[in-house]
């Protein structure tokens, strides 16, 4: 077997299990995605071999690129974000005016006194709107000034108490049947009293 000395490479040899055999094996690896493939004895030039198998075969390993990486695009250059820069851009923006009305409006609408009404929260307000919670936080605290907006607490315990209160009013409806139950009967009972007393006094005064 010839190799061209120029251009033919010396590939890492490995075994590797082909069916029930090991047998060895040149190996490339791709620069960009690490996956690597395998040549087993057929009698080409290993890099004859990966060249028809797509891959691009450099001088050296670290130019050795597979054929799904050649085809891709090049990623274009990630930016690098100095931490500083990283932490302002997660800040939430400055509202416009506009905003800043309509957040105001909307904690109107939903504000019971001094605190939100049920179901409300700062959390609720920046969802159904659309905007960072921070800034409806900041506005009804300090444009609107009112200090309870439901805390995630309050939230849970009203979430709680609801099947409480709706068996309360299960049991207070229930009751309520039953003493309207008892006043028929009652009725019907001093109904039939009274008629067997005006018999009695019939028959007494006879
Ligand atoms: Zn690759």
């Amino acid at each position: 077997m010839s190799r061209d000395s120029k251009t033919a490479r010396r590939f890492p040899r490995e075994t590797i299990q082909m069916g029930d055999k090991r047998v060895p094996a040149a190996k490339i690896e791709c620069n960009k995605c690490q996956s690597v493939a395998y040549h087993t004895d057929t009698g080409l030039n290993d890099d004859v071999y990966f060249k028809r198998k797509g891959w691009t075969v450099g001088n050296g390993p670290a130019a050795d690129v597979c054929g799904a990486c050649a085809g891709r695009k090049p990623k274009p250059d990630l930016k690098v974000v100095p931490m500083e820069a990283a932490a302002v851009k997660d800040k939430p923006r400055e509202m416009t005016r506009d905003e800043r009305l309509i957040i105001m409006d909307k904690i109107r609408d939903v504000h019971d006194g001094d605190r939100y009404g049920s179901g409300w929260s700062d959390k609720k307000v920046a969802d159904d709107l659309g905007v960072p919670r921070a800034w409806v936080e900041d506005i009804r605290e300090n444009v609107l000034q009112f200090a309870g907006g439901h805390s995630a607490d309050m939230e849970e315990y009203l979430a709680m108490i609801a099947p409480v209160k709706t068996e309360l009013a299960n049991m207070i409806n229930s009751a309520r049947v039953q003493l309207q139950r008892l006043e028929e009967m009652a009725g019907k009972e001093l109904a039939s009293i009274t008629t067997l007393g005006r018999k009695v006094e019939k028959e007494m005064s006879r």
